[in-house]
C-alpha cells in the first residue's frame, strides 16, 4: 500500500509542530518557529493561553457534550454575548467556517422561500474562498477547487470583486443574496472598497436581497475591529464567523438578524456537535479578551507598526517585493514572484511561519497577542530571508 494513512490532500511541509508557546511553535526535531501564520488566522490568543486552557479544562471536567435536544445555558450565554457585540439577533453554532457559510446560504434561501418566493441564487465574487464543502466550493469561482468534484451545486453567479456595476447587473428575478468577504483572505488580502460594500448594502435594501458577509478570516479582531464590517459603516443581514472565534478549538457560527432568520424555524437545520458546551467554553474565553476596545486599539496600533516597518523594508528589494497591504493584523506582502518559494525559504531557513495566498501574496497573520519583541523578531527574519533569497536567486 502506498497511500499515507492521512489522506494525502495536503502538500504538507517538513515542519511537524508538537508544542506551542505563546507566539512560537516547537517542532518534533526541536526547532523553534515564530508563528506569524497562527493556524491560518485561528490562534488569536496565541498558543498555551491561560484563559483558554483554564476554560477548556473546567468545561471538560464539568460537561463536554450534550445534544441540541436539550436546553443549553452555555449556548444561550455565548449567543447573547455575540448578539450584544454585533448586528445580529440570533446565532447558529457550527463546527467550522464552511458550515457557517452553509448555514448562511440556507438562511438566505429560507428567508425568501419561507415567504413563498422561489428565489435561490447567490451572487459571489472572483477569487473568493468560502470553504471546501460542495456548496461552498460552488460558491467560489476558483476552478482549481471544482476540478474532480462535478457537478457543482446550482444557484451561484460570480462577478468581479469590487465591481459594483457588475454586481448590480448580475441581479435577476431569482437572486436571493450577495455573499462576500469584506477582506479576501485566501484571495490575497484584497480589501473591499467602501463604495463597493456600501453599494452592495444599498442594492440589497432596494431589491429585498440579503447581504451575507463571510468574516470567517477577517473577523474576531483580525482586521483591527471586532468584525471588519464595522469599518464600512454598514451591517450585514447574515454573517459567517469561525477561525479566530474558538482560538484554536474548531467552532464557527452563523449570525443573523431576526428578519433574515425568519425561515430558520424548528426542524429546518441542525448539527450534532454544533454549539456543545466545550465549544462554548472556547468562544467564551476568546470573548473575554478580544472584543475589549483597548485590546482592539492595540491590535490596530501593532498592525500599523508592523505594516509600516514592512513597507519601509521592502523598498530595499524591488525585484522581490511589490507592496504591503491590509488592516489590523491581517496583512499581505505582495511579491513580484510566486510566493510559495519565499514562504518555504522563510520557514526552512529562517524559522518564521507565514502563509501564501492568491495574487502572489504572503499572508502575515500573527496571533493578536504579539508584542513589539515579536515584531522585531519578524523584521529581523524577513530581512535575513530577503537577503539570502536574493543571493540564491542570483546564483
Ligand atoms: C477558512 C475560511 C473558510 C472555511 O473555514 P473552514 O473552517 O476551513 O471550513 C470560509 N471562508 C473564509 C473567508 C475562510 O477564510
Amino acid at each position: 500500500m502506498s497511500i499515507s494513512p492521512l489522506m494525502p490532500v495536503y502538500p504538507r511541509c517538513g515542519v511537524r509542530p508538537v508544542r506551542g508557546e505563546h507566539c512560537h511553535l516547537i517542532s518534533d526535531d526541536g526547532r523553534r518557529f515564530l508563528d506569524f501564520a497562527a493556524g491560518i488566522a485561528v490562534n488569536a490568543l496565541g498558543h498555551s493561553h491561560q484563559g483558554l486552557i483554564g476554560a477548556l479544562q473546567k468545561q471538560a471536567e464539568t460537561l463536554m457534550h450534550v445534544s441540541n435536544l436539550y436546553g443549553s445555558p452555555q449556548g444561550e450565554d455565548v449567543a447573547k454575548r455575540l448578539t450584544e457585540l454585533t448586528f445580529a439577533d440570533t446565532v447558529f453554532f457550527t463546527n467550522s467556517g464552511a458550515e457557517a457559510v452553509e448555514c448562511s446560504i440556507k438562511t438566505a434561501r429560507a428567508y425568501h422561500q419561507s415567504a413563498g418566493s422561489e428565489r435561490f441564487e447567490i451572487i459571489t465574487f472572483d477569487n473568493a474562498f468560502h470553504g471546501r464543502t460542495l456548496a461552498t466550493i460552488s460558491a467560489s469561482s476558483q476552478e482549481k477547487m471544482h476540478k474532480g468534484f462535478y457537478p457543482l451545486l446550482p444557484g451561484f453567479k460570480y462577478v468581479e470583486f469590487n465591481d459594483l456595476e457588475a454586481a448590480k447587473a448580475a441581479i435577476g428575478p431569482n437572486t436571493a443574496a450577495f455573499l462576500v468577504e469584506p477582506i479576501q483572505g485566501e484571495g490575497g488580502i484584497r480589501i473591499a472598497t467602501d463604495e463597493f460594500l456600501q453599494g452592495l448594502r444599498a442594492l440589497c435594501d432596494e431589491h429585498d436581497l440579503l447581504l451575507i458577509l463571510d468574516e470567517v478570516q477577517s473577523g474576531v479582531g483580525r482586521s483591527g475591529t471586532f468584525y471588519a464590517y464595522e469599518q464600512y459603516g454598514i451591517t450585514p443581514d447574515i454573517m459567517a464567523t469561525a477561525k479566530g472565534i474558538g482560538g484554536g478549538f474548531p467552532v464557527g457560527a452563523c449570525l443573523a438578524t431576526e428578519k433574515a432568520a425568519r425561515g430558520m424555524v424548528a426542524g429546518t437545520h441542525g448539527s450534532t456537535y454544533g454549539g456543545n458546551p466545550f465549544a462554548m467554553a472556547a468562544i467564551g474565553a476568546v470573548l473575554d479578551v478580544v472584543p475589549d476596545e483597548a485590546f482592539l486599539a492595540d491590535v490596530r496600533a501593532k498592525g500599523e507598526r508592523l505594516r509600516s516597518r514592512i513597507g519601509q523594508f521592502i523598498g530595499n528589494y524591488p525585484d522581490l517585493f511589490e507592496d504591503v497591504r491590509g488592516r489590523g493584523l491581517f496583512i499581505g506582502i505582495k511579491l513580484k514572484v510566486e510566493p510559495r518559494g519565499f514562504v518555504a525559504h522563510m520557514r526552512d531557513n529562517h524559522q518564521v511561519l507565514t502563509v501564501s495566498a492568491g495574487d502572489n501574496v504572503v499572508r502575515v497573520v500573527p496571533p493578536l497577542v504579539i508584542d513589539d519583541t515579536h515584531i522585531d523578531e519578524f523584521m529581523e527574519k524577513l530581512s535575513a530571508a530577503a537577503a539570502s533569497y536574493t543571493v540564491e536567486k542570483a546564483d
